[in-house]
């Protein structure tokens, strides 16, 4: 592993724990040569499901893009980045799990708002606003509504 600092190839580890559930490990390394420390996550790479879009193309499943869309809809709120990653963890596991070769990118909307409404309602309003495109401004407030009366604390 080359030390991103100065491209030394003689890093250490320093410390080494599972992280996500044990699905990944948590590196921290010190470079030798000018001693700057980094760290790394280690992670198995498994066969993901293609992503099916509404127009019929497919794409390949990118992590980076569920969680930019995640994050997006996090920006400024109080939700910690380890929570955040942790949801990304679960909704790649689930879709693993499937064990499908192809996976719908609805589906995929659908779990992001699962793993929002359980973190944070406001991210979840904006995510869903924009994912469900919500048809007038009547449906919307209904939607306010249900989660307004769902109880606090109750994951679904
Ligand atoms: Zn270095």
């Amino acid at each position: 592993m080359h030390c991103p600092f100065c491209g030394a190839n003689d890093t250490r580890v320093t410390d080494s724990r599972l992280v996500a559930d044990g699905d990944q490990v948590r590196r921290r390394r010190q470079c030798a040569s000018c001693q700057e420390r980094f760290t790394t996550y280690e992670t198995a790479e498994l066969i993901m499901p293609r992503v099916v879009k509404s127009d019929g193309s497919r794409e390949t499943f990118e992590e980076r893009k569920l969680r930019a869309g995640m994050l997006r809809a996090l920006e400024k709120r109080p939700v910690s980045a380890e929570a955040i990653e942790a949801s990304v963890e679960r909704i790649r596991q689930s879709l693993r799990a499937q064990g499908e070769r192809e996976v719908n990118a609805r589906d995929i909307g659908e779990a992001v708002m699962k793993a929002l409404s359980g973190l944070d309602q406001v991210a979840y309003i904006r995510f869903a606003s924009v994912y469900r495109k919500f048809q007038d401004l009547d449906e919307f407030r209904a939607e306010i509504d249900r989660l307004a009366q769902t109880p606090k604390g109750e994951k679904s």
